[in-house]
């Protein structure tokens, strides 16, 4: 049976690799959805003529609309309107490759529409994460991790039945642009040095993460809800050559690792076709090329932000979003020149003085924290 597949964030680096891997895999695509890049989803309706497409900027959904009424795709807009393609009949998986928290209600759609859910999109996980696993369970769905560490983690649990015997997840971190650095060295680094990513090529939000380590802090959270484990059984390390994408170690002290080359398109495949393997366009790894695999203990006195991401998930509720709030906020504060680096993290902090300690949340809890935590940063910059 052919199977079909709809992508959320499809004109995104992840969403445009997740068409490219289904147009090799011969899959079907249902619905596609952007923001507001009307040429890049306009070519690709053209290419894979989807059921419906969205785009959460109405003015843009309505000028798709004139430019698309040749082509029999139904054109939808706003947030409603990314809902509705996610939850739309025919695909049997969703990829969410949204940015951002925007990303969470669109996962929550497609899972209460019972398709399994490819998640890239952390955010939504970070800051909704029971939501997402009562949605998840409730459904009765699948919900595979996209993210390569987060893939590479499901990949060595294959090979184990889940038992007690897991001791604990080592995510790998390619340690980003400023590996190495002081703070000191940090002072005047803009958005443009941090947009040199050593290995990976990405959207520009995940790229100031990765410079700021943020993104690792939220792939410990991402890692807690998905695999159930204690944050204290996550250590990070910094691995520069990005060759190894994860590994799980028992309380024998048996350690598993997956390899492959720096191409998303690898777990991006595996989450769409799992439990099966395709063939993939993605070279093949050589590990002689390679040559020497690197790893060092992360800096958490320079790149706070893990450490801030550590404290947030270790105090639960409502805190792991807040902090993703307010890093959105921050990041994007940093991305316009308006903060220097080092701002990051102190303005991310001050999101723990709003949040309210609430170990069960609902979702109109996690917007109202978003609101406050993106207003403190915001009146913590006027300070
Ligand atoms: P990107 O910025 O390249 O693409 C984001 C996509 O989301 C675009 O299609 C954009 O139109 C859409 N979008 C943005 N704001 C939106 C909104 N408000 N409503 C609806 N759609 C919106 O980002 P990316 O690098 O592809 O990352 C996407 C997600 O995947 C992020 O959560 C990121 O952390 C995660 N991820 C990315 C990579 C990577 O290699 N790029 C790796 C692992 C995880
Ligand atoms: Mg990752």
């Amino acid at each position: 049976m052919k199977k079909n597949i709809t992508v959320l964030g499809s004109t995104g680096s992840i969403g445009v690799q997740s068409l490219d891997v289904a147009e090799k895999a011969g899959f079907g695509v249902t619905a596609i959805t952007a923001n507001s890049s009307v040429e890049a989803i306009e070519a690709q309706i053209r290419k894979f003529r989807p059921l419906a497409a969205a785009l959460s900027d109405a003015a843009a959904a309505k000028d798709l609309k004139t430019r698309v009424a040749d082509t029999g795709t139904k054109v939808l807009s706003g947030e409603e309107g990314v809902c509705e393609c996610a939850a739309m009949d025919g695909a049997d998986t969703v990829i969410d490759a949204i940015v951002g928290l925007a990303g969470l209600k669109p996962a929550l759609a497609a899972v209460n529409a019972k398709k399994d859910l490819a998640l890239a999109n952390k955010e939504a996980i970070v800051a909704g994460g029971p939501l997402v696993l009562d949605a998840v369970k409730k459904a009765g769905v699948k919900l595979l991790p996209v993210d390569s560490e987060h893939s590479a983690i499901f990949q060595c649990l294959q090979a184990s039945p889940p038992n007690k015997a897991l001791k604990k997840l080592i995510l790998t971190a390619s340690g980003g642009p400023f590996f190495g650095k002081t703070r000191e060295e940090l002072k005047n680094v803009t958005a443009a040095d941090a947009l040199k990513h050593p290995t990976w090529a990405m959207g520009a939000k995940i790229t100031i993460d990765s410079a700021s380590m943020f993104n690792k802090g939220l792939e410990l959270i991402e890692a807690h809800f998905l695999f159930g484990v204690t944050p204290a059984q996550i250590d990070i390390v910094v691995h520069r050559e990005s060759i190894i994408h994860s590994l799980i170690e028992f309380n024998d002290h048996s350690v598993l690792a997956q390899l492959g080359v720096s191409d998303m398109r690898i777990p991006i495949q595996y989450a769409l076709t799992y439990p099966e393997r395709y063939p993939s366009p993605v070279k093949e790894l050589s590990l002689t090329d390679v040559g020497t695999l690197t790893f060092y203990k992360p800096d958490y006195e320079t790149f706070d932000c893990l450490g801030i991401c550590r404290e947030a998930v270790t105090r639960g509720g409502l805190f792991p979003a807040a902090v993703n709030s307010a890093n959105e906020e921050a990041n994007r504060l940093f991305r316009e020149g308006k903060i220097g680096f080092l701002q990051l993290g102190e303005l991310i902090r001050t999101a723990f003085e709003i949040t309210p300690e609430k170990p069960d949340f609902t979702l109109a809890d996690v917007y109202d924290t978003d609101k406050a935590a993106r207003a403190r940063v915001i009146d913590a910059l006027r300070d």
